[in-house]
């Protein structure tokens, strides 16, 4: 159900599925859409440095009456204070403005040249004083983590990639389940791009389900941890309700023949700072 939870390498319980806040820049808008989600179930929230609403997301949570410690708070390290010691600040800054004790996921944004290796150093460092409860990073393709696999004492628990059917990164997905990474997708409806898809919206009707539903069904198959945005109460409503039904191995396959390695994001080897 909404609440299941995926034992991560470090033995702590995450949800398969949460709330993505990016673009979330309205403060009543924001507060809303998380005080919804709380409300029918959601117990992961999905923010970062960047998106300028941990504010509002630590608001959120302390209003809703859900227990901090049920809430699963993923933050992330922009890549303008990474290196060790802006890492540790950053994270005080960010500690801050949600107004909590601790975090329960800490990631390094984006994989910045000859920086994210020391940035990686400082979440373990956060991780062996107890301030967060799981170290990871996001947007590291194999070769990032082998540079951090040979030089971490904890390895990272976590990637958060861009992953979809139009990316469905296959080979990095098959390197982090062989070191025990688990994978978050990030923008798993491919920013609502993929949602037009013929084959998935035929999918979609055989199941009497709608294609965001098929899409984030397919990813919880793979094992792939989902954080959808939406501000829109019907949505937030509609993303959640994808534990009552399964795809057969058929429609599987169908989805995952879909992939055309496309990104709606930025390829983390290529990555320009003013987006
Ligand atoms: P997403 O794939 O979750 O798509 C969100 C968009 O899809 C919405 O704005 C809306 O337009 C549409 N949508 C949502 N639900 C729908 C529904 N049921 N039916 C039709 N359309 C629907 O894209 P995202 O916001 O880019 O990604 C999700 C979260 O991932 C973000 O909010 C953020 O938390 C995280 N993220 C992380 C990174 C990173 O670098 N680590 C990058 C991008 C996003």
């Amino acid at each position: 159900h909404l609440q299941s939870t995926k034992r991560l390498a470090n033995d702590v319980e995450m949800p398969l599925f949460g709330l993505g806040v990016y673009k979330m820049t309205d403060r009543d808008e924001t507060i809303a859409a998380i005080t919804k989600a709380l409300q029918i179930g959601y117990r992961a929230v999905d923010t970062a440095a960047l998106y300028y609403n941990e504010a509002e997301v630590g608001e959120a949570i302390r209003h809703s009456g859900v227990p901090r410690e049920e809430i699963f708070v993923t933050t992330k390290v922009w890549n303008s204070d990474q290196g060790y010691d802006n890492t540790l600040r950053a994270f005080e800054t960010s500690l801050k403005k949600l107004n909590m004790d601790y975090i329960d996921l800490y990631l390094t944004h984006w994989p910045v040249v000859e920086k994210f290796v020391d940035t990686y150093r400082a979440i373990e460092r956060l991780y062996n004083e107890k301030l967060i409860r799981v170290p990871g990073v996001s947007n590291h393709h194999q070769h990032h983590l082998e540079q951090l696999l040979a030089k971490a004492n904890i390895a990272p628990i976590v990637n958060q990639i861009e992953v979809h059917p139009y990316l469905s990164q296959q080979d990095l997905r098959a390197f982090c389940a062989q070191q025990d990474i688990a994978v978050t997708a990030w923008s798993p409806l491919g920013r609502g791009g993929v949602l037009v898809d013929e084959t998935i919206q035929s999918i979609a009707a055989a199941h009497g389900k709608s294609p965001a539903q098929i899409v984030l069904r397919w990813h919880l198959q793979n094992d792939i941890i989902v954080i959808p945005k939406s501000v829109t109460p019907h949505r937030i409503e509609e993303n959640a309700q994808i534990f009552d039904f399964e795809l057969a191995e058929q429609d599987m396959h169908k989805l995952d023949a879909l992939n055309q390695n496309k990104r709606f994001g930025q390829d983390p080897d290529n990555f320009k700072f003013d987006f």
